[in-house]
């Protein structure tokens, strides 16, 4: 069993701080995949379909991506979780769709959000490996968000 850990709520300081990058030395240390994995839990229990790490008051750039139907989003597409350490969006598509998206750190509010349909993704794995790849729909939604999440950036104010 993993850690669940306390989620920071909306007006914390933490929220709107900018993630410090995840170094190369800190790759495959024990402390990061401890991190991935408590994150993931808490992910879990709140019926997430994603985290990002300063969501557990850990300023790092460090999120998980883990689309799945649940009672939150059931028409949520089914993935493998994937935990993404320095993401970076290498392009997005002009295409933008609305849709809706909440928040563990905003437990009052949902809102129908705008973003690209399709992405283009870099990100390192736990173990160091360079993964390039790209994105549709749900889960490019939710990298979107997540990622705006290491830029102190919350879904609220893009409504
Ligand atoms: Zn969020």
């Amino acid at each position: 069993m993993s850690t669940i850990l306390p989620v920071a709520q909306r007006g914390e300081r933490i929220l709107t701080a900018t993630a410090a990058e995840v170094a190369r030395t800190e790759l495959n240390s024990p402390w990061l995949k401890e991190l991935a994995a408590a994150m993931y839990a808490t992910m879990l229990e709140r019926n997430g379909v994603g985290i990002a790490a300063p969501q557990v008051y850990v300023s790092k750039r460090v999120i998980i991506v883990a689309s799945r139907p649940n009672s939150r989003y059931p028409d949520a597409p089914e993935m493998d979780a994937l935990v993404m350490v320095n993401p970076e969006i290498l392009e997005k598509s002009e295409l933008t769709v609305l849709g809706e998206e909440g928040c563990l750190s905003v437990s009052d509010e949902r809102g129908q959000v705008a973003r690209a349909q399709m992405i283009k993704l870099r990100y390192l794995t736990l173990d160091a490996e360079v993964v390039e790849t790209s994105f549709s729909g749900f889960p490019a939604r939710i990298v979107q968000h997540e990622v705006d999440h290491l830029d102190g950036v919350l879904f609220i104010e893009r409504i």
